[in-house]
């Protein structure tokens, strides 16, 4: 008789096909199967327990098996588990509408669920596409990304989407778009000032030239997740964003990852005091519960769908569980306990404790840089410290230094050469110091044997 663990890895192997996983290392390896969770702790079917240091892919908030959280979701089980929006309502999705228009920046004061960030995504660039169309205004059909942008998986985000790795196999089935860089100060000649004077000085040129074409630009506001937890200089975003104002291209923000908390404030663009017409958010909207996304809308966007039936303005665009009531209700229920904990308010000082931490990593000879916004860190290893000549793909740094770290009792995933550590933010002090100690041995271990 097999070992629950034995029985649940061969069938895992046999039928799972996991996402973002090259299946042929995958079924060599011995997969962690994750059973429960407690706190900012999982545990797999072994019994052996892990922080969750990057928040189960950047999902989790207040950790796992919440109690307010799971009462939240068991309430509303026993009043419905999902309900249409199509032309009717329910409750915890009113709710929650209401409860995002009042945190928002300001101006977004319209809420579109959906289930994903990609959807998010999706939802934000067709209402940009069709806002112009419904104001009688055409050919403003191109959108402006960024280089390494990474907006999620579906088509239409995979279009806005810039990390050749990803993305490059499918470019002939994709929408064309126009791609500024994004401003990566550490491996940009002049540093921080030049990298982000070069950014503005593309979206500038770009602007004058072709804002009669472009419906929108997209961004990650201040930290560029997927692409390597790049920073962008101060008032670069502000300077973005002003930009796009002027020559009459709306501005879609992509807060899926920097969203609710994140990066210290409730979201990145508020660093800034940026308001964009579009905002997507998802991964810890429900605390990283429930899979609920939303594009929050200024009243401005609305008002061109708002219009005679006859008329055929109306936003044609759904998904069957869109404003889901059990994902809606626990995510009024973490953004209930943001409140009541000052998660928010929290994440600075626990941000400083994270960098003081890390300070150890500056002088070792394999450490590129570390880049921290908030709760959300990115550490680049290099070769070469001193020419930044990063590891070669083969090498697999990254990927070491993740089974490193857990085989020392943490979870994170790598993006390439970059480490990632995105803790929850309920995570305490001396959880904080557990996680970086790992961190910190794990990039020794590997870098330094
Ligand atoms: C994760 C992510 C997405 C995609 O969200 P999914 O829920 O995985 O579809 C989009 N944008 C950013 C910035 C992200 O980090």
């Amino acid at each position: 008789m097999s070992t629950s663990y034995e029985r649940l890895a061969a069938i895992d192997k046999a039928h799972l096909w996991h996402p973002f996983t090259q299946m042929k290392d995958y079924v060599r390896s011995e997969p962690l199967i994750i059973e429960r969770g407690d706190g900012v702790m999982l545990y797999d079917v072994q019994g052996r327990g892990y922080y969750d240091g990057f928040s189960s892919v950047w999902l989790n908030v207040h950790g796992h098996n919440v109690p307010e959280l799971n009462r939240a979701v068991t309430g509303q089980l026993g009043k419905v588990a999902h309900s249409t929006l199509l032309g009717m309502s329910n409750v915890p999705a009113v709710e929650l509408a209401g409860k995002l228009a009042a945190i928002a920046p300001e101006g977004l004061t319209k809420v579109f669920y959906s289930d994903s960030g990609a959807t998010g995504v999706e939802i934000a660039l067709k209402m940009a596409f069709q806002y112009w169309r419904n104001l009688g205004i055409r050919g403003k059909t191109s959108f402006i990304t960024m280089e390494q942008a990474y907006h999620g998986d579906t088509i239409g985000a995979v279009s806005v989407g810039s990390i050749p790795l990803y993305h490059d196999v499918f470019r002939p089935l994709l929408f064309p778009s126009l791609t500024i860089p994004y401003p990566y100060a550490y491996r940009h000649e002049g540093g921080a000032e030049a990298a982000a004077e070069a950014t503005l000085s593309a979206l500038r040129a770009c602007l004058e030239r072709k804002a009669d074409e472009i419906a929108a630009l997209i961004v990650e506001p201040i930290v560029q997740g997927a692409g390597g937890i790049v920073v962008m200089p101060p008032g670069c975003l502000r300077d973005i964003a002003a930009l796009c104002r002027r020559y009459g291209v709306l501005l879609i923000a992509d807060e899926v990852a920097t969203g609710f908390g994140r990066t210290g404030a409730m979201f990145a663009c508020g660093l800034e005091d940026v308001a964009p017409d579009l905002m997507v958010v998802g991964k810890g909207l429900t605390g990283g519960y429930l899979p609920v996304a939303a594009t929050l809308a200024t009243d401005d966007v609305y008002q061109a769908f708002y219009a005679d039936y006859e008329a055929q303005k109306t936003f044609f665009h759904g998904h069957s569980y869109t404003g889901n009531p059990l994902g809606c209700a626990a995510a009024l229920a973490s953004l209930e306990l943001l409140e009541k904990n000052r998660v928010v308010e929290g994440v600075e000082s626990k941000a400083a404790f994270v960098r003081r931490k890390l300070e150890v990593l500056e002088d070792r000879p394999h450490l590129g840089e570390i880049r921290q916004k908030g709760l959300m860190v990115g550490i680049e290893l290099v070769r070469d410290k001193r020419t930044k000549e990063p590891y070669g793909w083969e090498e697999r740094i990254g990927v070491r230094v993740s089974q490193r770290a857990r085989e020392l009792g943490m979870l994170t995933r790598p993006l390439g050469n970059v480490i990632v550590f995105i803790p929850p933010l309920a995570s305490t002090i001396d959880e904080l110091d557990a996680m970086t100690r790992i961190l910190t041995a794990a990039i020794g271990d590997v870098t330094e044997r």
